[in-house]
């Protein structure tokens, strides 16, 4: 069994407002993920956590789903997420700030966990030179070969992502993705193809280029 966590519980702090109930071309950016989600025969059911107060949200899920309600930081809404898909094999995590992630990154990660790896990743070749930076001084320039740009659908091992979350919370360990926790337990990740196009809506200016996008292509 197939599940996938649909996260949309961020309190838009960057944004300056809960992003995730914005319509882009009268649609929610919480439902472009739903419904990519709902045309994926492989993922069987689905959770979709929330803030405590949105609750009560309408869904429409051509399949069987809960809402859940977030933590205060990414990795709590995650493992809230998880507590409720106990009987799956397999989990997807994505991030609903991200409305163009594409089917075939969905099933790129199913297909390569069910090859055996513990974990695939959405992500592509970084297109930019990449620096380490402290204090306005450039302390190196990394290998633009090896640095990739890592996004969501993230596919995992139920049973290992689930452990390796219970290690973070134990050791207070917060991460920004859930890759970072499986790495550190020494979880073997690999990837799958991602997007310059699906990018995550973070600042104001994003929802300008998503809204360009959509006029532009039928997304
Ligand atoms: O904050 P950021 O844009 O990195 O969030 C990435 C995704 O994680 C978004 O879809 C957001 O709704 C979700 N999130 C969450 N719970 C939090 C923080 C973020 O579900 N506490």
């Amino acid at each position: 069994m197939v599940g996938c966590v649909l996260l949309a519980a961020g309190s838009g702090s960057r944004f300056g407002e809960k992003k995730q109930f914005l319509t882009l071309n009268g649609k929610r950016l919480i439902d472009f993920s739903i419904e990519t989600v709902s045309r994926i025969k492989e993922i069987d059911k689905v959770v979709i956590v929330l803030p405590k107060e949105d609750l009560d949200i309408p869904v429409n899920l051509n399949k069987p789903f809960k809402k859940v309600c977030g933590g205060k930081e990414r990795q709590y809404s995650v493992y809230n997420g998880l507590l409720q898909l106990q009987d799956c094999e397999i989990v997807v995590i994505h991030d609903t700030a991200r409305p163009f992630a594409t089917e075939k990154m969905f099933l790129e990660g199913i297909e390569n966990v069910k090859k055996g790896w513990d974990g695939s990743i959405t992500a592509y070749k970084s297109r930019d030179t990449v620096k380490e930076v402290k204090d306005n001084t450039v302390l190196k320039t990394l290998d633009r070969n090896s640095i990739y740009i890592v996004q969501t659908p993230q596919t995992f091992n139920y049973e290992k992502l689930l452990y390796s979350h219970k290690k973070a919370l134990s050791d207070n360990f917060l991460a920004t993705d859930d890759s970072a926790l499986m790495e550190r337990e020494g979880f073997k990740i690999t990837i799958n193809e991602g997007s310059f196009l699906n990018f995550k809506i973070t600042y104001p200016e994003d929802l300008k280029l998503a809204l360009a996008l959509l006029t532009l292509n039928n997304f």
